[in-house]
């Protein structure tokens, strides 16, 4: 729970000294125990192991049909925004961020607007941004509220009022962007880029959170060969690259998401992105794994220095980042506690490792439909399928280069013992693109659909326009047809489903990210579901994708809030029992 600080102030003219309560200071030790708060979800995945679980039980299996609307409020749906924030609550406010970087502060009670902060980033920035204008979350601390905004600034924002603190300028060039939530550690604001398609160097830092001070940064893919390495650990990861392009294009490995955090072990867990360009050919042209792309890293949070990592796909060459939310849990696997991260990166597999050591433990297909690797080897390596490795003719592979599970957070019950991960089963074609040449600023993929067969050189065959035969790797004709979106139950002790739906938001829309409570209710997409079963016991029509839920306890009654984007305003939906407003129209005013 929240320490309560006193001032007292002293005016000139008043010689009664007057108390004012101000904010409650969430401190180190709060963020510690947020675990075990119940009334408040003071981190973006509630807790420092990112499970995105709330003990919670007022609202329960039995109730959760009289969950009704108490208030929602219009964001003022900046232009283009996504909607794919997790906001945060402490002491009866609830903190939040929007696409364009907007953050906001609401009482937490009523939806009345407490502040809002626009950090007015100029709309060029639409192209620069990975997947469009995308913030998902505040962190606070220390009465501040920190976040990076999506032109690469960190600021550090008054927590009452929502003036600016501090300001820097995070990025090294104007092509990162900063989309993911940050975290706090020890005092230090962490912040991961954005932006592997614009082919940047892949980071993350810390920041001093009073100062603004930079206090580290670890690069996640080595640097200019003729320089000195930044950090000893680019030694090792140099020697996994070949040719000598990729520090010209960036090489990718940007940290744009899953991050988290066990105090014990004192070690701070992050995910990193593709390759920059995707096809490997290009920035490494004679092979090699290329570390630290799409690896789980953990680091000493004082000092920035590695203590393991794990590559979920060496020589990326798909889009398989390895950024997708991170949940850390105590389980008992063969009559053994075990400290583990869990990860569902894009490639396709769920893989459980030994956060002490990094060491695997197990791995298997999250997806029932991947075609580019036949699976894993005793150390958790994926044996890649032939052919799926693209050269100038599409191939076609599953997982897409979206992946089987993307930004949307998974929750684990520590009462159910499982895991609810929001997927998806599709595929995509990749081709190398002849005609590629990097720019800076430019999305630089490196890949097309060709519109003519082509040689292994690249040279056009002629005579076979447009007809061009995609083909798939070997062993993909064994494999199940691609089913679109998903929510899965998996159990982590066996590496196994438990059970899985379908849900009805189109083949595209794979919702937003889950929520799971002590009443054993899962929230995901406007839905409640029965968190043993899966079987739907609510759900309502918010007219369009919802983002990260969070569930808080206020004067005695437990509220769901929700963000989601709808028209012609994204709007935060706050729900509790037997609440009776009516659910805004959100049609279309032409
Ligand atoms: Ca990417």
């Amino acid at each position: 729970m929240s320490r309560t600080r006193l001032t007292v102030v002293f005016g000139p003219l008043l010689v009664t000294a007057i108390l004012i309560a101000q904010t409650k200071i969430v401190g180190d030790r709060e963020l510690r125990e947020a675990a075990r708060n119940t009334n408040e979800w003071l981190t973006y995945g509630h807790d420092y192991a990112e499970t995105h679980y709330s003990p919670l039980q007022q609202i329960d299996i039995t109730n959760v049909k009289r969950l009704g609307l108490a208030w929602s409020w219009a964001t003022g749906n900046p232009e283009r925004s996504r909607v794919e924030g997790t906001p945060v609550v402490a002491d009866g406010v609830l903190y939040g961020s929007l696409g364009w970087g907007v953050l906001f502060a609401v009482d937490a009670r009523t939806g009345k607007e407490l502040w809002r902060w626009d950090p007015d980033i100029s709309h060029d920035y639409f192209l620069k941004i990975c997947c469009g204008p995308s913030n998902r979350g505040v962190a606070i601390y220390n009465g501040k509220v920190f976040a990076g905004i999506p032109d690469g600034r960190v600021v550090a924002l008054d927590q009452r009022t929502g003036k600016v603190v501090w300001s820097v300028q995070d990025g090294p060039s104007k092509d990162n962007t900063l989309t993911s939530a940050v975290r706090i550690v020890k005092g230090k604001v962490i912040v991961g880029s954005s932006g592997a398609e614009q082919a940047v160097r892949g980071y993350f830092s810390a920041y001093d959170a009073e100062t603004g001070k930079r206090v580290w940064r670890f690069w996640t893919v080595p640097g200019d060969p003729s320089k000195p390495f930044e950090h000893p650990e680019l030694e090792m990861a140099a020697k996994t690259w070949t040719g000598d392009v990729w520090h010209k294009m960036g090489g990718g490995g940007t940290v744009w998401d899953g991050m988290a955090y066990d105090p014990d072990v004192d070690l701070l867990y992050v995910g990193t992105g593709n390759g920059g360009p995707w096809d490997r050919n290009i920035r490494s042209p004679q092979g090699g794994d290329n570390l630290f792309l799409a690896s789980i890293i953990a680091v000493k949070p004082d000092t920035g220095k590695m203590a393991w990592y794990f590559q979920e796909t060496p020589g990326d060459t798909w889009d398989y980042t390895a950024t997708q939310p991170i949940v850390l849990a105590d389980i008992a696997i063969n009559g053994k506690m075990r400290k583990v991260l869990m990860h569902a990166p894009k490639n396709g597999f769920f893989y459980v490792l030994d956060r002490t050591n990094g060491e695997f433990i197990s791995g298997s297909k999250l997806a029932k439909r991947i075609t580019w690797a036949t699976g894993l080897d005793a150390k958790g390596r994926p044996i890649e399928a032939e052919g799926a490795r693209y050269k100038y003719n599409p191939v076609r592979i599953s997982p897409s280069n979206l992946g089987t599970h993307n930004w949307q957070a998974m929750a684990y019950s520590p009462v159910t013992g499982l895991v609810y991960i929001p997927g998806s089963e599709s595929s995509a074609v990749f081709a190398r693109d002849p005609a590629f040449e990097f720019a800076h600023g430019n999305q630089n993929a490196g890949t097309s659909t060709p519109q003519r067969p082509r040689d292994d050189q690249g040279k056009a065959i002629p005579g076979q326009v447009p007809n061009v035969p995609i083909v798939e790797p070997a062993g993909a004709e064994n494999q199940p047809a691609d089913t679109g979106p998903f929510l899965a139950a998996w159990d982590p002790k066996t590496n196994s489903e438990r059970w899985r739906i379908q849900p009805t938001g189109g083949f595209l829309s794979r919702g937003g990210s889950a929520l799971v409570t002590g009443g054993n209710i899962l929230f995901h997409d406007a839905k409640a579901y029965n968190a043993v079963t899966g079987e739907v016991l609510w759900e309502v029509n918010l007219d369009g994708p919802s983002a990260g839920p969070i569930t808080y306890m206020l004067d005695g009654k437990q509220y769901i809030a929700v963000m989601a984007r709808g028209t012609p305003d994204n709007r935060l939906f706050v729900f509790a029992l037997d609440a009776k407003e009516p659910i805004p129209s959100l049609v279309l005013a032409k």
